[in-house]
């Protein structure tokens, strides 16, 4: 749909004070911001392919944002599948210049090898990038995570670093990949460090145990 089309079509359903933008947001798939005189609303690009029932669970949504009740959390079940289904192709966004490693490279690669044994996910929606420096010492370090409505892998630039050796940052990479096909196959999931996941990450990182040994033996790296 045109953008101009979908804003219309949106506006018709709203009180006539709303704003209505079309961007890419970071946080959230749609946000609301209710200001003194409008409300504006953000909506992500991804939404432009929206049928007319979608269109009708984005203006729900808006209209219903303050309640909580179930209509209003399967809508945005509905919206956060939409938004993942329509995602763009595989994206690799690297935020941190890195000086030792092709990150990019690497992540290439594992797709490959685990695409032929999870045939029926859909990687092309995966996105990857580089997480901020920060240093937390106090707690233990996360060297990745993964968002599931953004189908986002972070992984911490402290792994390039060439005392890290490359199937740790491999077995990163497979840990937060896992998670995401984890949620493909057990969509109605509430644990994400269950026995299905573990099941996943065994199967696919060949460097599973020794990655863990690995970080055990060489904590003082991290906490330096
Ligand atoms: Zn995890």
């Amino acid at each position: 749909m045109e953008k101009d089309d979908f804003v219309t079509k949106i506006k018709e359903f709203l009180p006539y004070n709303s704003v209505i933008n079309i961007k890419k947001l970071k946080k959230s798939i749609i946000s609301i911001e209710k200001r003194l005189f409008s409300t504006l609303i953000n909506i992500n690009p991804v939404f432009l392919k929206s049928d007319l029932n979608v269109i009708y669970d984005i203006i729900y949504f808006i209209k219903n944002s303050d309640k909580k009740d179930k209509k209003l959390k399967e809508t945005k079940d509905r919206l956060a599948n939409f938004y993942q289904k329509h995602q763009p192709t595989r994206q690799i966004r690297l935020n941190h210049s890195f000086k030792h490693r092709n990150i990019s490279l690497f992540f290439d690669n594992i797709i490959k090898n685990i695409e032929k044994t999870y045939k029926n996910v859909d990687f092309s929606r995966l996105v990857l990038t580089w997480g901020r420096n920060t240093k937390n010492r106090t707690r233990s370090m996360r060297f990745g995570s993964f968002s599931r409505t953004k189908n986002l892998v972070r992984i911490h630039p402290f792994l390039d670093n060439l005392k890290v050796p490359d199937f740790f940052v491999y077995s990163v990479l497979y840990h937060e990949i896992a998670h995401f096909i984890h949620y493909e196959l057990y969509p109605r999931t509430s644990s994400y460090h269950n026995k299905e996941f573990y099941d996943i990450l065994k199967n696919i990182d060949p460097d599973f145990h020794r990655s863990l040994k690995w970080e055990k033996e060489n904590k003082s790296l991290f906490f330096q």
